[in-house]
């Protein structure tokens, strides 16, 4: 069974319950949220009760909890440790993350590996290492390194990158990768021949690692390094190729989650979820979402 869904919000007063209702408006049977701002630190107390009628609502639509997925906040960099003070805040931000996660029962937390700000890759690849280990001896949370699209510094464009980090860490367990499709092609694979794609990670990773597929049309062509998000079908990845990947029979119980931009004020998802269902391409959708 496709297992679909979007990024939705987590606000402070209905937590997990909001998102698990705007998941159900898309038609989506699993979802990902930020547990607060991506871009500050400010997070509310979970509040359980609200977690349980959330709970209870995703068994009543049969979704599978366990699929669902928490992305952490990009302001952490565990690969940078000029600075120790900023450095430690990432790492102890990142531990309280995996603590929220724990109290929500959440089993996945997407993460994006870091930059290197200058350091180079190798002293990069340690310092997120390093961190990894301080932040997963102790939880049953498994942390998916992002594949990254290689813009400025990041570490994760390719594959050898995250084979080096999963080989740095000691509880294997509790480590694995989230496929971005927007930020492969970015970085310089053929999504158009997502086999082969697959045999190579296979050969390097291990497919037993995924996770989560981040389902994203790309504005850029292949090997850009831009990172710029496009709605599924209108960018240069296109429809057939996602399609293809989306129900690629070696990631059929791997979430896959959209990322795409909202259309003006409006998320675009229940429109693209439908197209997915589908199976085909919309060149209305846009209107269609702002209607
Ligand atoms: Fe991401
Ligand atoms: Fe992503
Ligand atoms: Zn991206």
């Amino acid at each position: 069974m496709l297992t679909i869904g979007s990024h939705v919000s987590f606000n402070s007063k209905d937590q997990l319950l909001g998102s698990v209702n705007e998941a159900l408006s898309y038609g989506a049977n699993t979802f990902m949220f930020y547990t607060g701002a991506p871009q500050n630190t400010v997070r509310s107390k979970i509040d359980d009760t609200i977690t349980k009628k959330a709970l209870n609502i995703m068994q009543e639509n049969k979704i599978d909890y366990s699929k669902v997925i928490v992305h952490a906040p990009y302001i952490i960099n565990l690969a940078n440790n000029k600075e120790d003070d900023k450095y430690d805040f990432s790492i102890r931000f990142l531990k309280e993350e995996v603590k929220r996660c724990e109290q929500l029962g959440i089993k996945y937390l997407v993460l994006h590996p870091g930059s290197h700000v200058g350091l180079g890759v190798d002293i990069g690849i340690d310092n997120i290492i390093n961190a990894l280990n301080i932040i997963l001896n102790d939880t049953n949370v498994v942390i998916l390194l992002e594949t990254m699209a290689g813009k400025g510094s990041e570490i994760g464009s390719n594959f050898q990158e995250i084979k080096r980090i999963i080989d740095g860490v000691n509880n294997k367990q509790n480590i694995g990768v989230c496929l971005d499709t927007c930020h492969l092609s970015d970085s310089g694979y053929d999504i158009s021949n997502f086999d082969k794609l697959l045999d190579e990670f296979d050969k390097i990773i291990g497919l037993s690692y995924v996770g989560c597929v981040h389902i994203n049309d790309s504005k850029n062509p292949m090997s850009s390094h831009k990172d710029r998000h496009e709605n599924i079908g209108f960018g240069m990845l296109g429809f057939d190729n996602l399609i293809n990947i989306i129900y690629n029979p070696r990631l059929e119980n791997i979430p896959k989650i959209l990322e795409t931009p909202w259309v003006g004020e409006y998320p675009p998802y229940k429109y693209e979820i439908e197209m997915i269902r589908n199976k085909k391409f919309d060149p209305e959708l846009k209107s269609k979402v702002i209607c």
